[in-house]
């Protein structure tokens, strides 16, 4: 079997569109959504991040706003900036790009960005709608994954998933996504003594860790639908995901690629989050 290819590159490209003349129709009612999105320090990583969710923002039309500060700004700074965002009417999504600088307390910024323009979904009240089932905003990575799923026409119903990964902003989440689609769910991480035991038994994989090579062909069952949200470097400094593409691609039915895969998703997920928070905003206007 030779697995297709998920093009996160070309679903998101549908869903851009999508957002794009959303947001013009808003634009018409007078509303432009706004995205802010605030960097601290000089993370080259970081950087790129920023910069590319801005690009993807004035591609859609979204208004958008970056602020970058100094890796010395002060945490009392920073929450200043944050709860000044909070009561800005142009802004319906907050984005404080981590990691931030080690004497800044992340989860402190987090919970002081309104749960309302909370558009990463890392505040501790959007993990709970999830949980709950609430209207909320889900994180956009594991959110990106459930419309991969779903762009395939694949039925979660009583399918089995295993989520390789149990962070907070994909392995968790990812995991309570797919419960709520009616998969049943197991969760893997570093205590798992086999890994392989669980895999084999998959007919849905995400692969959430960030080690190469962490899933390889014998690990996944024949049609299996694999989706590699890990970003690495190869030896030649090359971006690659979790998964063995090469060897999985030969046994899985369906598979997301490294780059092009997940990724593009990710800053999809968060225009749409963003419009979405505009959209209440509206009508809670009204
Ligand atoms: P993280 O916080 O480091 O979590 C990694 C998880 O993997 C942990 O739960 C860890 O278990 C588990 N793990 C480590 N080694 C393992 C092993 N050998 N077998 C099974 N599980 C193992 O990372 P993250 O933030 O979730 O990100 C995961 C990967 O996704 C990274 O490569 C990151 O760069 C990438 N990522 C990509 C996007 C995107 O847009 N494409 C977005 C976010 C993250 P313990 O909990 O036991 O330590």
């Amino acid at each position: 079997m030779t697995a297709q290819r998920i093009d996160g590159n070309a679903l998101s490209q549908q869903i851009r569109a999508q957002v794009a003349a959303d947001t013009a129709a808003l634009k018409a009612q007078g509303l432009t959504p706004g995205l802010a999105v605030v960097l601290v320090g000089d993370n080259p990583a970081s950087q790129v991040y920023v910069r590319n969710k801005v690009k993807a923002c004035q591609d859609a039309e979204l208004h958008s706003v970056l602020e970058k500060y100094e890796a010395t700004m002060s945490e009392a700074d920073l929450l200043a900036r944050v709860e000044a965002l909070n009561n800005d009417p142009q802004i319906h999504g907050i984005l404080v790009q981590l990691p931030l600088p080690a004497h800044i307390d992340a989860q402190k910024v987090i919970e002081a960005i309104s749960p309302a323009k909370d558009v990463d979904g890392f505040h501790i009240a959007s993990a709970g709608a999830l949980m709950t089932g609430m209207p909320g905003f889900w994180p956009c990575t594991p959110y990106g994954c459930m419309k991969m799923i779903e762009s395939i026409g694949y039925d979660l119903r009583g399918k089995h998933a295993v989520v390789i990964g149990r962070s907070n902003i994909v392995g968790k989440p990812m995991a309570l996504m797919l419960l709520q689609q009616n998969a049943t769910v197991t969760i893997c991480h570093s205590a798992t003594p086999d890994l392989k035991a669980h895999t084999l038994q998959a007919d849905v994989i995400v692969a959430a860790v960030g080690k190469r090579n962490v899933l390889t062909a014998d690990m996944v069952k024949p049609g299996a639908v694999v989706l590699d949200v890990g970003m690495n470097r190869n030896e030649e400094g090359k971006l690659c995901g979790d998964v063995d593409f090469d060897g999985v691609s030969q046994v899985a039915s369906f598979i997301t690629p490294v780059p092009g895969g997940v990724g593009p998703m990710t800053i999809t997920m968060l225009l749409v989050n963003t419009l979405e928070s505009a959209k209440r905003a509206l009508s809670a206007e009204h």
